[in-house]
This record gives C-alpha cells, structure tokens and sequence, in this order.
C-alpha cells in the first residue's frame, strides 16, 4: 500500500491508521442514498446506533471533529453569547477559531490545569453577573481524552453540576471518548450522561476514514443538522463512509485496551534511553522529555529507523494505534533498546 516513503513507522497520530480490508469491505457492501433526503439508509443506521449507545435521543454524522464541535458551539449559543473553553483545548486552540470566526461566539478562556480539567473555582469566576457588558456564557466545553489523560468521572459530575445551577449546557470535545472509557472500564454513558452534546472522532483510534458524531437531544441535533447544512458538511451517498463508522463502533471499541497497553511498554522502553523521560501514558499517547543532550541524536537515530512521531524536539508525543500492530511494537522496541545502549556506552 501507498504510503509516506520516509515513514516505515508511524506514530505520529491515531489518525494516520488506513481501514482495514474488512472495513473496505463494509464500505464497498454499503447501501446508500442521498442524505439530504434522509435516505441514505446507513447513515440513519450509523446515527441511530450512536444514540442507542450514547443513550441520548438522536446523533449526527459530520465529516470532521472540528466541525462537530463548531455545531455544538452554534447549536447551543447566538451570536454575541460566549462558552467558557480552557486555553489549552483542541476546540479553542486547534481549530482556527471557529467559534469566533464563524458563529460570532466569544469564547471565555480559562487556563487548562494540566490534567487538562478547568478549576471549578476559574469556571465560577468566569461567570460573570447578567449586565449589559457582558457577552452571557451557555455553554461549557471539556475535552475528554485531553493530550491521552482522562478526565476523572467525579470531576465530570462536579462541573455538571455546576452548569445545571447556573443553567448552562454542558459539551464534551470526547475525540477519544472510547479510549477514556476503555481505560476506565466504563460504559461510555457513564462520561456522556454528564454533557448535553458529546462530539467524537471515528477516525482515529477506531480506524475509520472520516467522520465524526454530535450526539444529543433531538431538538439540538436538529438545529445541528441546519448548522452542519450551513457549514458545508451536507453529505449525499455517505452511506460509504458511515459504514465505515458502524464498522469501527462494532468492531474497533474494546481493542483500544490493546493501544493503552502498547503505550505503557512503549513509555517504559523511552524511560531506559538516558535523557528521555516519558510521562506514564493513561491511554494511547506517551509525551516524553528529551533532554537537550540527546535530542539530535535520538532525532536522527528515529529518521534513520523510518520512525515518525509528533511534537517538539524537547517534547515528543509517541500515539499507539490499530496501525501499531504486535510485530510493529516489537519491531520499535529492539530499536529503542539499541538506541539506549549506544547512548549508555556513549
Ligand atoms: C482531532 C481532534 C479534534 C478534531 O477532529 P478533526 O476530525 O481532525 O477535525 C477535536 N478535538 C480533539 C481533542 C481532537 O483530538
């Protein structure tokens, strides 16, 4: 298969994984129609199954996770009405700005803690008395996983809590809602039943294509539907795709534990490389140190070995996936353990 000639092993992200032969073959079996007619039969199977799941009232397919999230922001507050987001979220930092640009929602940041949760007493100073000034917050959002970290379920609850209170809507940026679930081992209702909408990606660690779902009540997924129509995300025969998804959720969810797994073996063979120091993973991402003593040389042994990963010199993110296979694993392993040695002897 075709693929990025400089990269034998790719660990740059959960969303570099290609869909599998049995994926491909849902897809080419697929029945399809034209979805702005609703009858596209498998994406009405794709969003109906998700609700099921999430057990919320309805769901929407969407091309992409940044668009899903800015359907929630619209779906939830006017023009000129604010959501309070951490400045170190996805939806915030990561997607253009969208809220602003697009829907004329100000968003009212607070600092991300870094176990990626807002503190409950920023998200109170944030709410600012009804005046004229203000611009009124609706909306809370929170990602849920955050950089591979869980956020914890009393947390969740805590913040629900709080937004029932003072009467505003709850979103969940949950990208990787099933890894946060795997690695809790909770029915994802569990992190859901706390947000009013729960936006997610089926391609990444579930290995579809394309594709994300809003998930929510039927009166907000409606207004989702004009909004993702606005948006340009009005999809015809998607049925191609959603099959994809209906694949991923049926067949893909309980083998994420296998991702975490590889990730804790991968974060424990970087902590024996002198220099590299990796944070101990929750879920399908390792961020490691890398002191600047080593940081050329381990870049340039990884070049060497075709082994791709993100972020920074000093701060590299390493992120199993359904691409990162056993032999794949293994494979990684006795490179890194070559490279500590070199290092060590040298
Ligand atoms: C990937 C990601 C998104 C956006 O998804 P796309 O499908 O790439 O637009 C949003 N939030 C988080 C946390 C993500 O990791």
């Amino acid at each position: 298969m075709q693929k990025n000639s400089n990269i034998e092993i790719d660990f740059r992200s959960d969303t570099v994984t290609r869909p599998t032969d049995k994926m491909r073959e849902a897809m080419a079996s697929a029945e399809v129609g034209d979805d702005y007619y609703r009858d596209d039969p498998t994406v009405r199977a794709l969003e109906d199954y998700t609700a099921r799941l999430f057990e919320k009232e309805s769901a929407l397919f969407t091309p992409s996770g940044t668009q899903s999230n800015l359907i929630a922001v619209m779906s939830h507050c006017a023009q000129g009405e604010a959501y309070i987001v951490g400045d170190q979220s996805h939806s915030y930092l990561r997607e253009l700005g969208g809220a602003a640009v697009v829907a004329s929602v100000q968003p009212q940041v607070i600092p991300n803690q870094s176990d990626g949760t807002l503190a409950v007493t920023d998200i109170e100073a944030a709410l600012y008395p009804a005046s004229i000034l203000f611009s009124p917050a609706r909306m809370i959002a929170l990602e849920n996983t955050f950089n591979g970290q869980i956020l914890p379920i009393d947390y969740l609850q805590q913040v629900s809590a709080l937004a029932r209170q003072r009467s505003l809507r709850m979103h969940l940026d949950g990208a990787r809602i099933f890894n946060a679930a795997r690695a809790l081992n909770v029915h994802v209702c569990e992190i859901a039943q706390h947000f009013d909408t729960i936006s997610f990606c089926l391609s990444k660690g579930l290995g579809a294509p394309v594709g994300s779902l809003l998930v929510g009540t039927r009166d907000t997924i409606e207004k989702g539907r004009r909004h993702r129509q606005l948006l340009g995300g009005g999809l015809r025969q998607a049925g191609i795709l959603a099959a994809a998804g209906l694949y991923a959720l049926n067949n893909h969810i309980e083998r994420l534990t296998e991702d975490h797994k590889r990730a804790k073996r991968l974060a424990k063979a970087l902590a024996d490389i002198p220099g590299v120091t990796p944070d101990i993973p929750q879920t399908n991402m390792v961020f490691c140190a890398v002191n600047p003593a080593v940081q050329d040389h381990f870049a340039a042994f990884l070049l060497d070995r075709q082994i791709a990963v993100s972020g920074t010199a000093s701060r590299q993110r390493w992120v199993t996936h359904l691409d990162i296979g056993e032999a794949t694993l293994t494979r990684t392993l006795d490179h890194l353990t070559e490279f500590a040695k070199q290092t060590v002897a040298a």
